[in-house]
């Protein structure tokens, strides 16, 4: 049997033949010093490769080494790998004469399957209709040829705005223990800090999994007691709770930790058998073999240029403070705490993601391509793969509509609705000119005045449009946003 490589996102048994399958693990130092990533980040990488190689024993090499090349030249043997998961590690690996790649791994749905789905099909390739597919190829909730429940999605019952008194009645997920080997990579990483490695955001107690041990810990623990108020509540925000009854899971299928398929069938037993609440059970499902998976395919069924596209014409680079995590420079509330989620856990879940940071940034016109760097480094689940289709597809809008119907821009009352920043705010969700106009509300019509020419006009966005040219104060807003440009709002 051949020994197989595994990258340090391909950590989990589903990604070996045999359990005895000989392995080799690389630690490349230079991947840090590459790119600024999240301090939690490295650490969360680090300590999953290195306990992943102490769980194998003998049974893996483990080189630690400057560069993937420096640590390869040490192994004589033929060596197989499953599919990398960015295109510079494919290419990468692909140029290696003693390297068989493999298909991937870690995701419910095949390459060759999508393709064959999308190539049958005329016009957009929507997530709904490939989740659809994907449910049906696989056998997933359904009764028969029919969805469980009569309906494929259950989104309009995954809305409910925060509970009002700022809490929600859920048990803590457990948090992972930190171990001897977590101690090595923090002295590690401080040292390599010491040598001049720039890591950005906060350190902190490492808060996910590093070993499939834990991720199944994880998984069953929230399957029990989180996921029936994951569904009403995972578009809400909370000031005070940033995991709501989110499954903290992401990070864990995309380190290779946890088969998605394994959370897939155990929404659906816990559906089945312990009478989940169908809504949330097929929201759970629909984020891990519907989201999940498009993102993925999309990535590489999209032709390569598609990650700088930016038909938006976004000029504007990151800002400092913005890149910098510095989230006392930030008055706005919402804006504050979600900057100060991602410095302090390199994580927040996907709603402050898409309608408070990359609307904000969509508003601003900021690089999309830089965005999806910042992105990628930034959080714990954060991928070149993860990133291009959700930032350059969804929240910025840069392709124009290839993965939605209309950009994910939207002003203050939206962040109102969803959450509960606004009452201890110094902005007015409803006011969009003067001192304490809300930068999103003033913001939203300053992006749609700057981009009325660019929007098409079948993105479902006619009546926002008419709307804007009916606003007679329309050219102050956009006076007044110009002059903020990419200040700290
Ligand atoms: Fe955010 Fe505007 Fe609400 Fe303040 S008023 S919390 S800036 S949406």
């Amino acid at each position: 049997m051949s020994r197989r490589w595994l990258f340090a996102d391909q950590l989990g048994p589903h990604f070996l033949d045999d359990r005895a399958q000989p392995v080799l693990l690389i630690e490349s130092k230079a991947v840090f010093r590459r790119r600024v990533y999240h301090r939690q980040k490295a650490h969360l990488i680090l300590s999953a490769l290195r306990h992943r190689a102490a769980e194998l024993g003998d049974q893996a090499i483990f080189l630690r080494a400057e560069t993937y090349g420096q640590a390869l030249r040490k192994v004589r043997e033929p060596l197989e790998v499953c599919h990398p998961t960015s295109r510079a590690a494919l290419a990468f690996v692909r140029d290696l004469d003693r390297v068989t790649v493999l298909p991937a791994r870690g995701y419910v749905t095949s390459l060759e399957d999508f393709a064959d789905w999308a190539d049958s099909r005329r016009g957009a390739l929507r997530m709904e209709s490939f989740y659809r597919f994907a449910r049906d190829h696989h056998r997933v909730l359904l009764d028969g040829p029919d969805p469980v429940g009569g309906r494929w999605s259950y989104d309009t019952e995954n809305r409910e705005a925060p509970p009002k008194d700022g809490e929600l009645d859920v048990p803590a997920a457990p948090m992972p223990k930190e171990d001897d080997i977590d101690a090595e990579v923090r002295a590690d990483l401080d040292h390599w800090e010491r040598e001049g490695i720039r890591f950005a955001g906060r350190d902190g107690p490492r808060r996910f999994p590093a070993t499939t041990k834990e991720a199944k810990a994880r998984l069953r623990h929230f399957l029990r007691h989180r996921l029936a108020a994951f569904g009403p509540y995972e578009d809400a925000m909370l000031a005070g709770d940033p995991w709501l009854a989110h499954s903290m899971l992401s990070a864990a299928f995309n380190l290779g930790l946890l088969d998605p398929m394994e959370a897939v069938r155990g929404a659906e037993q816990a559906y089945r058998k312990q009478g989940a609440p169908l809504a949330s059970v097929e929201g759970f499902i629909r984020q891990v073999m519907g989201w999940r998976d498009y993102i993925w395919h999309t990535y590489w069924y999209f032709e390569p240029s598609w990650r700088s596209s930016n038909e938006l014409g976004a000029r504007r680079s990151l800002p400092g403070w913005w890149q910098d995590l510095d989230a006392d420079a930030v008055d706005a509330h919402c804006l504050h705490d979600v900057l100060a989620g991602v410095r302090d856990r390199a994580w927040v879940h996907h709603i402050p993601r898409l309608m408070v940071l990359g609307n904000y940034a969509l508003q601003r016109g900021w690089r999309p391509a830089e965005l999806v760097e910042w992105f990628r480094t930034r959080f714990v689940d954060g991928y070149d793969w993860v990133m291009t289709g959700n930032v350059v597809g969804m929240s910025q809008y840069a392709d124009l509509g290839r993965m939605t119907t209309k950009p994910y821009v939207s002003g203050g009352a939206y962040i109102n609705r969803m959450s509960d920043y606004c009452g201890g705010c110094r902005y007015d969700p409803k006011k969009r000119l003067g001192p304490d106009a809300c930068p999103f509300t003033a913001g939203y019509w300053a992006f749609l005045a700057a981009n009325r020419s660019r929007i098409p006009a079948n993105a479902r966005m006619a009546r926002t449009m008419k709307q804007m040219e009916r606003l007679t104060d329309l050219d102050a807003v956009v006076a007044q946003e110009k002059q903020r440009g990419s200040d700290p709002p």
